[in-house]
């Protein structure tokens, strides 16, 4: 039967390093994908030659069409806030909008209920507590989901996240091999993410790494950089078998929905590692 996949993400790219491989598994399986941002990306870091806030924010409004069309998305929809930056004083409102790490969760939340209700979402993407990384616009996005969810009655709730005991392993590695700058902090991602034991749904993204690099090229902006290098930009440098390897799983843990037996994979070690988004859900989402 076919199903509706929800993915709420904080900025466009985001979807493309977090969910991306399960939209497009999602999308070849005949289900139907809808991308929901809620912001523009206008503070995103990029070159100076591609602009900065409503120049950037267009840009990669157009980098966002061009990865949901990589991954077979049917619709994308922008709540219409604008990027809060990942640190520092948070900007300004520009004219018609407003930073979403100021914004009304009930508000927000109200907007992303709207469009969870049109499409009778059976399952919503958020993201972990913690907001992952911890940018103020990513913990939001965690609010608003789970408020939005519960407005709308959607079935499921599954937050992605990475375990980040494996983060620390490969930071570990990465350690040996490339020298860190002094202000690097490798223990921060001790508090990033989540533990592994946490994680409830464990989708293999495998045959859909092809999808989901197309999706990470589709945002040329996010590559560049006056200086230094992006994550982006490395991650597109990895030989094509070895991306696919990377990038094999996504992880997500569930935080409203029916519980799904474990399916007993290798990894991660969880207690439950489910590997079917939409198992174990009622016949029909509600209207
Ligand atoms: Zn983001």
């Amino acid at each position: 039967m076919s199903r509706t996949l929800v993915c709420f993400h904080a900025h466009p790219d985001d979807e493309a390093l977090f969910t991306a491989g399960t939209m497009a598994k999602a999308a070849a399986q005949g289900h139907r994908v809808v991308l929901v941002v809620a912001t523009d990306g206008g503070q995103g870091l990029a070159a100076t030659e591609m602009g900065h806030g409503a120049e950037l924010a267009t840009r990669r409004m157009a980098e966002l069409q061009a990865s949901a069309d990589a991954l077979g998305v049917a619709r994308v929809v922008h709540l219409g806030y604008a990027d809060s930056g990942l640190d520092g004083p948070i900007p300004p409102d520009p004219p018609g909008s407003q930073r979403f790490c100021r914004a009304d969760v009930d508000q927000a939340a109200q907007r992303l209920a709207q469009v969870l209700r049109q499409e009778r979402a059976d399952v919503v993407t958020t993201y972990d507590e913690v907001g992952g990384y911890g940018h103020r616009d990513h913990v939001r996005v965690h609010q608003v989901g789970a408020l939005a969810a519960e407005l709308a009655g959607t079935p499921r709730v599954l937050e992605a996240t990475i375990p980040r005991d494996l983060i620390a392993g490969a930071v570990r590695w990465l350690a040996k091999v490339h020298r860190f700058p002094p202000e690097f902090d490798p223990t921060a991602f001790g508090r990033a993410f989540v533990p592994a034991s946490a994680i409830t749904h464990t989708i293999d993204v495998f045959d859909h790494a092809g999808a989901k690099r197309a999706a990470m090229a589709a945002h040329v902006s996010q590559a560049t950089a006056d200086d230094g290098d992006r994550t982006l930009a490395a991650f597109l440098r990895l030989p094509k078998p070895v991306f696919s390897m990377v990038f094999s799983r996504e992880w997500y843990v569930q935080s409203r929905g029916p519980v799904v037996p474990p399916r007993g994979r290798w990894w991660p070690r969880a207690p439950a590692a489910a590997g079917d988004i939409f198992a174990g859900l009622p016949a029909q989402a509600p209207e």
